[in-house]
């Protein structure tokens, strides 16, 4: 999708994988500043290794303390995270004003901290973390307090709420059978998010569309987590449209 964008943008880049090994990433990256690199995104191992190597940092990958997106700026690196951003544009075009509303989010590992920090922001009128690992959970919530004290989070919590979104970062849908929820519990959300998007559609959404749920799988996430990466780079506003073509062109080839 990025070498898409910069195509119909006409922009004189493309944008390669590379699969390295740790002990090679400080000579990659001085190869990176050699060639005249000009950013790159990082993932999994590599989201809390790369820090060590950036000169600066956004105000959201310093809260975090995960990157995502690393750019060149007068010959330094700068790390960004946009999965969290993200995340909060996929929900915008669904128009979802999350002011004042009731959010129960499934999972506490990498994409539920992006997800949360950004979720922090939203004025939410509490937020409610399951997850299987309850010190994992537990975890997050104590961040999440330090820059949020004012907001209401609770661990599993045994509670009869009534949710407004439901967000189901945790893995578990990925085997196209396994839910990662009772589905008492899902009667009681008006919409559901799962950030999963391969399978497309999960026992989760196929649950949530069989009660008349709204829901939207991982697509626009990945997606927007990847515009947002475009426009640190480019300085450009992105060609979502482009983009959106381009990702679903290649997620059907490689299903
Ligand atoms: P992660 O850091 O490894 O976290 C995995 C989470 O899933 C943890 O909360 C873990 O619980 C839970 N989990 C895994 N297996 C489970 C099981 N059998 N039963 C209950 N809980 C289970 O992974 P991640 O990077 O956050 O990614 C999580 C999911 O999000 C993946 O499906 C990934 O594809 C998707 N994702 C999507 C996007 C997007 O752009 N759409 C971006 C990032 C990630 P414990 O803490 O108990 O282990």
């Amino acid at each position: 999708m990025q070498t898409s964008a910069f195509q119909s943008l006409h922009l004189n880049a493309v944008y390669l994988p590379f699969p390295i090994s740790e002990e090679q990433l400080p000579d990659l990256l001085n190869a990176f500043k050699l060639i005249g690199l000009q950013g790159f995104n990082v993932t999994i191992p590599y989201k809390e290794r790369i820090i060590p190597y950036l000169s600066q940092l956004s105000e959201d990958a310093r809260r975090l303390g995960s990157v995502n997106t690393v750019k060149a700026i007068d010959g330094r690196w700068k790390g960004y995270s946009t999965d969290g951003p993200g995340f909060m544009r996929s929900l915008s075009s669904r128009k979802l004003e999350l002011h004042q509303k009731k959010v129960l989010m499934l999972g506490a590992g990498g994409a539920a901290k992006a997800i949360a920090f950004a979720l922090i922001n939203q004025g939410l009128d509490r937020l409610d973390i399951k997850n299987r690992t309850r010190e994992k959970a537990q975890s997050l919530k104590e961040k999440l307090e330090v820059f949020a004290p004012e907001l209401r989070i609770s661990v599993n919590p045994e509670t009869k709420t009534e949710y407004d979104l439901l967000i189901n970062t945790s893995a578990v849908g990925m085997d196209g059978v396994s839910l990662p929820i009772e589905l008492e519990v899902l009667d009681r959300c008006a919409f559901v998010a799962d950030i999963i998007y391969n399978p497309p559609s999960t026992p989760l959404l196929q649950a949530a569309q069989k009660r008349g749920i709204p829901c939207d799988n991982g697509l626009e996430m990945l997606l927007f987590q990847g515009v947002e990466s475009f426009e640190i780079w480019t300085g450009q506003e992105a060609p979502v449209a482009v983009m959106r073509d381009s990702l679903k062109k290649s997620l059907a080839f490689t299903n």
